[in-house]
């Protein structure tokens, strides 16, 4: 008897967590979410390739990737703040490269598109593709390259200072 008891308690537990995983799983982990029509219209074709579908923007494709006055890359979908300007390096590799975010602003996935584990590199408020983290960076500061798509970012430069 006691264990009949003890079958229904685990039975009823389990369904009662069943119930609460299916509703969070509703839920994203990131604060903004959209439908996939909803960012096809919100992005040009480019950005929502690159940042819906993961692609890779030709290398040297992006004017970001010349940018050395100082100011913030932000995500070109949700325009959360990832990068400053002052980490950023010439990796010659044709793609804006960093050697660290600003914090908070990305989160880490993993890709094995290409055959073998990469780092994946998201935004952290919209969940979009940015690119891919590397552990060939300068070695006097960080040693990690960030390898971003210039077209998952905006560029605002900072504001004068006023003298
Ligand atoms: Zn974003």
């Amino acid at each position: 008897m006691k264990t009949i008891i003890l079958t229904l308690l685990t039975i009823i537990t389990i369904g009662c967590n069943g119930n609460a995983q299916k509703e969070s799983k509703a839920t994203s982990k990131f604060e903004v979410t959209k439908t996939d029509a909803e960012w096809k219209k919100l992005l040009t074709p480019q950005e929502y390739a690159v940042l819906r579908k993961g692609d890779t923007e030709k290398a040297y494709s992006s004017e970001l990737n010349d940018v050395e006055e100082s100011g913030t890359f932000v995500c070109a979908a949700c325009a959360k703040e990832l990068y400053r300007s002052e980490h950023k390096f010439d990796s010659g590799t044709g793609w804006p490269s960093f050697d660290r975010a600003i914090e908070g602003g990305v989160s880490y996935g993993t890709d094995s598109k290409l055959g073998f584990e990469r780092n994946e590199i998201h935004c952290a408020h919209c969940g979009g593709h940015l690119g891919h983290l590397f552990d060939d960076g300068p070695r006097e500061t960080t040693g990690k390259r960030h390898c971003i798509n210039g077209v998952a970012m905006n560029f605002i430069p900072d504001a004068p200072k006023k003298e």
